[in-house]
């Protein structure tokens, strides 16, 4: 296992990246510098269990969108882990799979915004994951890092331990919002990376929706 020798810490930022902006990258950055990590794996999802409200753009465009967006940090890396799974994905079966893939003995930090890490009881497994998985909580603007700190403490196992709180600068950009942009032909510019903005483009994403 000698290519990945030295690896102890690694990031998972999963999403649906549909696009992904500057609040993702951001705080993938955050999260590496803080807890010191060899490198995060963006990991856009498959089919997403949570996204029943509207078309989930095809996973091709996600995870070519996400590459694009990667591509100037050496430290980020994209996986097609949940693209290539059948059905829906479950956070706890694809951290399951990266411990696995990893050499034995890497810490892996799963790195979600506060709004997602707030959904965790509807998550599959949840009390197996948090065993062995360190979660990080991003601050989003219009989520409160008190409300969720709140919220947290009411769940029936001891959470709290294993989830680090993590303010980054404020990114007031979702991807919903970019995708209604592009719907109403308003600039998108500088709210995600320049390369995503030219795809969305090229491709007509999100022009018809
Ligand atoms: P959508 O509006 O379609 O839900 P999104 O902008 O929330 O898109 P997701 O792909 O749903 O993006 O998010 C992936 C992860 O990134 C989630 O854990 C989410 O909380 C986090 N995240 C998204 N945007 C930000 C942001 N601006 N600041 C911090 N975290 C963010
Ligand atoms: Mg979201």
């Amino acid at each position: 296992m000698s290519e990945t020798k030295g690896i102890k810490r690694v990031g998972i930022m999963g999403g649906t990246f549909d696009p992904i902006h500057y609040g993702h990258l951001v705080t993938a950055e955050e999260t590496r510098g803080r807890f010191n990590l060899d490198k995060v794996i963006f990991v856009p999802s498959g089919k997403p269990p949570h996204k029943k409200g509207y078309t989930v753009t095809d996973a091709r465009h996600r995870y070519l969108m996400t590459l694009l967006a990667v591509a100037t940090n050496r430290f980020f890396e994209v996986s097609r882990i949940e693209i290539d799974r059948q059905g829906y994905s479950y956070t706890v079966d694809t951290v399951n799979q990266f411990y696995q893939q990893l050499p034995e003995g890497t810490e892996i930090y799963f790195i979600t915004g506060a709004d997602a890490i707030m959904e965790i009881l509807t998550w599959k497994n949840i009390e197996e994951l948090l065993g062995r998985t360190r979660f990080i909580a991003a601050t989003r603007p219009g989520i409160e890092l008190e409300h969720m700190k709140l919220v947290l403490k009411e769940l029936p196992f001891s959470a709290m331990e294993m989830i680090y709180p993590q303010e980054v600068p404020a990114m007031a950009i979702s991807s919903t919002d970019i995708r209604m942009r592009v719907r109403e032909k308003r600039s998108i510019k500088y709210l995600l990376p320049e390369a995503v903005e030219h795809y969305i483009y090229k491709n007509r994403l999100y022009h018809d929706e």
